[in-house]
């Protein structure tokens, strides 16, 4: 069997997109079961749409996620350059190649000229399609327009009743008429190829054995099967990805959700939890299992999982999974990651923080969380007045007398000698529930709830511990 190639070919526009982030990792996961190649090609030949210093953020942002391809701009490889903008010679040459053999032709055709014959077409309830006029130009003319310097563009010509069929990883078994395709522009008149001319010629040059990518790309398949099929190549296998869906069932957009992969790992999101979820994004393992680590999905990958139907983005499944890794992953990963958001004298007691973190992360959902958890252990919350009132009551004061009398004897690190003395207290002062736990509560943190008190003592140490509850005596 062929070697499995596969690209992922993202366009650079500043942020890699969630449904980019699925590509790129379906790509790798099926790279890396099917022992073949992950390439990344960077597809910049939209000018207008250059933003700076994107390709290297993508790059970074994918790496820092974990994935990591074979071939690209970064690890170089045998088949580069990997950005498009550096091939712009090969596409001309094919281009050149497509009219010789018949299969393209140049159009002089003016932006207003193809808006005039675009309202047409529509006022006439017609498909909007090029109509072909520059076709028909003689030879001769078109020579004579070229040598003139008239701005041009080069299209392919597409076949005229025409059937196309394919077979589709996902999709299956796939009919598209030729009615449907419009004879697309394949260099444009800046002279740079336009996607499908490029991505046809990479894909070949570089050897693609499965283009993998969204659905929204399947109507462009016919045009890529002519292409092959007009410079006598074989056409890879085709693998189209279900859409992503926002919970309404639109397709994913910025109108519901943050799309941008990069934004979800600022809002403190852990990248298990990313992949992990994206994974499931339109492909379902064998067994029900939802938690899989990268590896795992190495492991357990295949395209015949990935579903055909669209795949809803739950940001409630999300932020569940991440709540799971928050608690399952070591703890110093979780300090590590959490640390940028702490200020660094939370910080500076490494031993005391993993006692922090290690309390916080069971009640926390995203990273930034923790810090709020923390705060009370540097700086108890302000009482209100019912809670004031409440702590100097008679009954409250006893709880608190008698638990400094008893804590001076012992060790904030015992976890079982506080738990002996405070289920003693309640015996010995007959006060029990709300009216023994809140004002130890009150009094060492601020708050009516909140982590039990072996936790707090030992994360408050025995001075401060000793500190906050004398302060809360009258
Ligand atoms: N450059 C295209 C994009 O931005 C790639 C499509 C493909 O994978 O063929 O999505």
């Amino acid at each position: 069997m062929k070697e499995v190639r596969v690209r992922f070919a993202p366009s650079p526009t500043g942020y890699l997109h969630i449904g980019g982030l699925r590509t790129a990792l379906y790509d790798f996961l099926f790279a890396r079961n099917q022992s073949g190649k992950a390439v990344l090609r960077i597809e910049d030949t939209d000018q207008n749409r250059e933003v700076k210093g994107a390709t290297e953020s993508l790059i970074a942002t994918l790496h820092n996620l974990g994935i990591d391809f074979d071939e690209g701009p970064e690890t170089g490889g045998e088949y580069g350059p990997y950005i498009q903008s550096q091939r712009l010679d090969l596409y001309r040459q094919h281009a050149l190649e497509l009219i010789n053999k018949g299969h393209a032709y140049y159009c002089f055709c003016s932006t207003a000229t193809l808006s005039q014959m675009r309202e047409e077409q529509q006022a006439e309830g017609e498909f909007v399609k090029y109509d072909r006029r520059c076709l028909k130009l003689s030879k001769e003319e078109v020579n004579a327009r070229l040598n003139a310097g008239e701005p041009h563009v080069i299209r392919l010509k597409m076949p005229d009743n025409y059937r196309f069929a394919f077979d589709d990883e996902v999709r299956g078994h796939v009919q598209m008429d030729s009615s449907q395709s419009d004879d697309q522009v394949l260099i444009k008149s800046d002279g740079f190829p336009t996607y499908h001319l490029a991505a046809t010629v990479d894909d070949h040059y570089m050897q693609i054995s499965h283009v993998i990518r969204g659905e929204e790309w399947l109507s462009s398949t016919p045009k890529h099967i002519w292409l092959y099929e007009c410079l006598g190549w074989e056409a890879p296998k085709w693998v189209h990805l279900p859409l992503i869906l926002n919970t309404d069932r639109s397709k994913l957009s910025k109108r519901m959700h943050d799309v941008s992969v990069e934004s979800y790992i600022q809002k403190g999101y852990l990248k298990e939890a990313l992949i992990n979820f994206v994974a499931l994004l339109g492909w379902h393992p064998a067994d029900d299992r939802e938690l899989y680590s990268l590896e795992e999905l190495c492991e357990a990958f295949s395209l015949d999982r990935v579903n055909k139907a669209g795949a809803v983005f739950d940001l409630t499944k999300l932020d569940w999974m991440n709540g799971q890794y928050m608690r399952s992953l070591p703890l110093h990963t979780i300090a590590d990651r959490a640390k940028q958001w702490f200020p660094p004298q939370w910080t500076e007691d490494y031993q005391r923080y993993l006692k922090i973190i290690s309390a916080a992360r069971e009640r926390s959902t995203l990273l930034p969380e923790l810090t709020e958890y923390a705060r009370i252990f540097f700086k108890p919350a302000p009482l209100n007045p019912e809670d004031k009132d409440f702590l100097l009551a008679e009954s409250s004061q006893k709880v608190l007398q008698w638990y400094l009398q008893q804590l001076t004897g012992i060790d904030a690190d015992d976890a079982e000698a506080i738990n002996t003395i405070t289920k003693a207290g309640i015996k010995e002062l007959g006060i029990k529930g709300k009216y023994y736990y809140m004002p130890l509560r009150l009094a060492l943190i601020g708050q009516a709830h909140g982590p039990d008190l072996p936790t707090i003592i030992g994360i408050l140490g025995k001075d401060e511990t000793l500190i906050r509850l004398g302060a809360a005596r009258h």
